[in-house]
């Protein structure tokens, strides 16, 4: 195999709760993850000339050693001895700096292509060990689908596939650094944290309304303290028909989870009209 072209999907959090700090600065952490059919499109050729090229159609990324994607494939042709060399190209679809996991999709995109392009015959799970040096979100990023991560993000237990539902993304004009979301974090007793397990019920149960009435984020109120257009979105999409509403990641992107493709298409034309966001798309759920 010469050249290879894959999708990096966008993920969001159904669920997201931080449980303490790992003496090394390290969250621990429980998220419900689920991709969606938003994605980057990776393409990779092997190149007779040695050395990694990558490009991109975002010009302000990097294209060395600071894009994850270049990284990913990096480890393992220093590890294989790889002596041919590696075109990378990503047509980034993923808003940067959203709360997507846009560069973590994309270096696990490089991690399987590599391992196919050059047949290094590394099972999922040497694959997943390999993904968590480069960020605590990549293994889940190659495991796609519906799971619960915990630990720093690297712990995965599959969960049964959520409806296939239409999802709204709306990221407004502002982007956000996860390490300064983290950094504000307070925890204390105070601290109001999602009902995970509440959340993870209604999944097994695949009841779309009362999941989406249970979705939380304990990172939304730090965001939102500084970038209220956040709530001004989601009181926006649920005003619009959403089931409910809610903060991805660290932010900005808010998604909306909807009943019918027809009411979050309206929902997304009334956003767009409002000027709220910068960036909007009409998606679904992504099971594997
Ligand atoms: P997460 O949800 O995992 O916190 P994110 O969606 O908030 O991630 P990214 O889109 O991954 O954030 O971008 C975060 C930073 O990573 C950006 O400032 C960007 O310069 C850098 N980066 C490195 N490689 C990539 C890549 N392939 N795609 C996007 N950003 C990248």
């Amino acid at each position: 195999m010469d050249e290879i072209r894959l999708k990096a999907l966008a993920k969001i959090n159904l669920g997201l709760d931080v449980t303490g700090c790992r003496p090394d600065g390290y969250h621990l952490v429980r998220m419900i993850m689920q991709t969606i059919h938003l994605f980057d499109s990776v393409q990779m050729a092997k190149t007779e000339k040695p050395g990694i090229c990558l490009t991109t159609n975002m010009r302000f990324l990097p294209t060395d050693e600071h894009n994850l994607a270049y990284r990913a494939a990096k480890i393992l042709m220093e590890e294989f001895h790889i002596s041919q060399g590696i075109q990378i190209d990503i047509k980034k679809c993923i808003p940067v700096a959203a709360g997507m996991a846009g560069g973590s999709t994309d270096a696990a995109a490089v991690l399987y292509g590599v391992n196919q392009m050059y047949g290094l015959g590394l099972s999922p799970k040497q694959l997943a060990k390999r993904a968590l040096t480069l960020g605590a979100d990549v293994p889940y990023c190659l495991m796609r689908g519906t799971a619960l991560a915990e630990g720093i993000g690297e712990k995965l237990t599959r969960l049964p596939s959520i409806p296939r539902c239409p999802v709204v993304i709306a990221k407004p004009g502002i982007s956000v650094s996860t390490a300064w979301v983290y950094q504000n974090l307070v925890l204390d007793r105070k601290t109001v944290h999602p009902d995970i397990d509440r959340l993870l019920k209604d999944i097994r149960r695949r009841n779309l309304k009362r999941m989406a009435s249970h979705m939380g984020n304990i990172l939304e109120d730090v965001t939102v303290k500084e970038y209220p257009v956040i709530t001004q979105i989601k009181e926006h999409l649920k005003g619009h028909g959403a089931l409910n509403a809610m903060m991805s990641g660290s932010g900005p992107t808010v998604f909306a989870l909807f009943g019918e493709r027809e009411k979050a298409k309206q929902a997304a034309d009334a956003l767009r009209a409002s000027g709220l966001a910068r960036h909007i798309f009409v998606t679904t759920i992504f099971n594997v």
